[in-house]
């Protein structure tokens, strides 16, 4: 055998599983992706305007876990930065996710800490225990006004589906701050890689034990050249759609360069609205460039396209148990990463996933 391990997929979880498999394994590795790039859906870029653009969506680098950190630091440098999203709401921009801030905001109160603020919530939420679906969910979390105001209708324009039909995890990402923390994410580690990611991939992958094949299916790899496979597809592609095809959101990204040093104040702006997107991102305010112009990108959801975000109604999730139940039964493969588990995983849950299954770095 030319390889041990075939890998399918250069995203995070692909070229993580190949670094580990080569350097603490020492075994030797085939990477090969459909795409004509490495770096899976963080694939970044810099645009005619000297901007480092992300082509898939915003991705922003946050985790706990210092292993993950320490790991990836191998590979890049980083830049200190620290996400901020705002939600767009008659005019005026409040603080997502929801905290003390948005509420006096939007209320005109005078909340002072976290206290108050969580005393303010429990009294407008209506108390679901067990919540059955993401409505329910975020009901409990912010109260039947905000879920109207903030989250109802972004949910729908993005998902076309009511928060209603989608299971409780769907929204679950959507958390609730009792102080004045205006950032996204409270991480301990929140860096950009400061060449981005493409840059950071690429390093990953650069090895004696590892080569990689671009714009390759693994399914057209000669399977006498390797004896394992380290999958990271979308499981449902894997068995060939024997039980139907699982839903996944798209998004239509258009890209405009205006001739401004900045376009928003906020590197996110959130459109729960009429508008026809439902979010701009800014990339200078995120990947640092300089330039005398600036790259914004607006995002429609698409029903079709590029499959980003796995769409967890509750019918999928029966599908999805089929594809499971028949990827348990399987002999010398490993899944890894977001898609074969059905299930958005942020880059730094994909890379622990990794380091927890294949060891430590060497
Ligand atoms: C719009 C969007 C925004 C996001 N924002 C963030 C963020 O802010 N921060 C964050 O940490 N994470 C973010 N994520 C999640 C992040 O993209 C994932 O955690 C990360 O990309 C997971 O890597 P992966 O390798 O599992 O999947 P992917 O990056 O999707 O890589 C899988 C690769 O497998 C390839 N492939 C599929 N089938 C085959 C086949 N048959 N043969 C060969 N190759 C195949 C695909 O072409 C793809 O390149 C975001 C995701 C999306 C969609």
């Amino acid at each position: 055998m030319k390889y041990d391990y075939l890998i399918a997929g250069a995203g995070f979880a692909g070229i993580t599983a190949a670094r580990l498999i080569a350097d603490v394994l020492n075994k030797r590795v085939l990477v090969v992706d459909l795409r004509n790039h490495v770096a899976g859906n963080a694939y970044d870029y810099t645009d005619d305007n000297g901007i480092l653009v992300h082509k898939y969506g915003p991705h922003i680098f946050h985790t706990n876990d210092e292993k993950v950190f320490n790991f990836l630091s191998q590979f890049t440098g980083w830049y200190k930065y620290e996400h901020k999203v705002v939600s767009r709401y008659e005019g005026s921009d409040y603080p997502i996710p929801v905290n003390m801030v948005t509420l006096n905001k939007l209320y005109s109160l005078n909340l002072t800490n976290a206290e108050e603020t969580k005393k303010y919530l429990d009294s407008v939420t209506s108390g679901i225990g067990n919540p059955k679906n993401s409505e329910d969910l975020m009901l409990a979390r912010v109260g039947r006004e905000l879920y109207g105001k903030f989250f109802e209708r972004f949910t729908e324009k993005i998902w076309f589906e009511h928060p209603s039909k989608l299971a409780p995890n769907v929204c679950g990402r959507i958390n609730v701050r009792f102080d004045d923390d205006c950032r996204y994410f409270t991480d301990k580690y929140q860096f950009m890689p400061d060449k981005g990611y493409t840059k950071m991939a690429e390093k990953m992958l650069t090895h004696k034990n590892i080569d990689v094949e671009l714009e390759t299916d693994f399914k057209a790899v000669n399977k006498n050249t390797y004896s394992k496979l380290v999958y990271t597809g979308p499981i449902d592609s894997f068995f060939d759609y024997i039980h139907g095809k699982l839903p996944y959101r798209s998004i239509e990204m258009i890209f405009e360069n205006h001739k401004e040093e900045f376009y928003q104040n906020y590197a996110v702006v959130n459109f729960p609205g009429d508008e026809p997107y439902y979010r701009i991102t800014e990339y200078k305010r995120i990947t640092g460039g300089k330039s005398d112009s600036t790259t914004i990108c607006k995002e429609f959801a698409a029903r079709d396209g590029e499959r980003f975000y796995p769409k967890r109604t509750i019918d999928a999730l029966e599908l999805f148990n089929k594809y499971k139940k028949d990827a348990e039964k399987l002999k010398g493969v490993f899944f890894a990463g977001m898609h074969p588990y059905f299930q958005y995983y942020d880059i730094g849950q994909v890379v622990a996933q990794c380091l927890r299954s294949i060891g430590k770095p060497a």
